[in-house]
């Protein structure tokens, strides 16, 4: 949902000192709670006018607001109204879960992608992250946030063609620094929230990582797991297939092999 938030000063009430970095405030701190989209902006209008995706239709209610965001609201409030008014949905994020609970969650992202990094694998749609319990005693999801930077920065270098031994490493070896962090993010919010989260491992069919990928079993090829070499389970569900190796906590996506 593309949304329009308009910055209201209240009546009688004169703008604050450094009211575009309150504002920027309240916005990054509604990003890390995953109650706004990653690409937002603050536009200097009549009045301020934040533009924002929401993953949900009611995103922005104060019942949603993590501690960070509590706080920020607060400051903001004492000085401005605000009003949002949704404009249609944002082509760029894709429609959320809305499922009472998971079975699982796949934890995956890539260089252009403004959603959350879950995926609910029952219905194969973005889990909006205030929905999730944060991890490590954090009151945000900020970690989360960093690892999605990380991942999207890497991506974007492969796929601008750097293409070199660093970002090829870091996006294919499951043991990598980015790897690795994102593993035990993904682990952390599976005790968390008590249901397997699988760490998608990007696969680049065999341009930098030379591995086998595939084994035949009784005819059948079947995905290997890039970690521990065992035979990955194919799981499918509406509108969504993955190979997962339940051992690893790793997911691939499910590529017919190529001879
Ligand atoms: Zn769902
Ligand atoms: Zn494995």
């Amino acid at each position: 949902m593309f949304c329009r938030v308009k910055v209201l000063p209240k009546d009688g009430v004169a703008a604050p000192e450094g009211v575009e970095e309150l504002l920027w405030d309240f916005l990054y701190a509604l990003a890390r709670n995953g109650q706004i989209c990653r690409n937002f902006t603050l536009v200097r209008e009549d009045n301020y006018c934040a533009y924002v995706t929401l993953p949900k239709e009611d995103s922005l209610a104060a019942a949603h607001d993590g501690v960070y965001v509590k706080q920020r609201r607060a400051e903001v409030e004492k000085y401005f109204d605000l009003s949002a008014h949704i404009s249609g949905a944002n082509a760029e994020s894709q429609p959320y879960c809305t499922c009472a609970s998971h079975t699982a969650l796949e934890m995956q992202t890539f260089s252009f992608d403004c959603d959350s990094v879950f995926t609910c694998m029952d219905c194969g749609r973005p889990v909006a992250m205030y929905e999730l319990p944060p991890i490590e005693g954090e009151g945000d999801f900020c970690n989360i946030e960093n690892w999605q930077e990380n991942y999207s920065a890497m991506d974007k270098l492969w796929l601008n063609c750097l293409c070199d031994r660093y970002t090829g490493r870091q996006l294919t070896d499951p043991q990598s620094a980015l790897n690795k962090q994102g593993r035990q993010l993904a682990a952390q919010m599976a005790q968390a929230l008590g249901c397997k989260v699988y760490y998608n491992m990007f696969d680049d069919l065999g341009y930098y990582t030379k591995k086998p990928k595939w084994a035949n079993e009784g005819g059948k090829m079947l995905r290997i797991c890039p970690s521990c070499g065992k035979l990955m389970r194919h799981y499918a569900a509406d509108n969504y297939e993955v190979e997962l190796c339940d051992d690893c906590n790793l997911s691939s996506d499910p590529y017919e092999k190529q001879e």
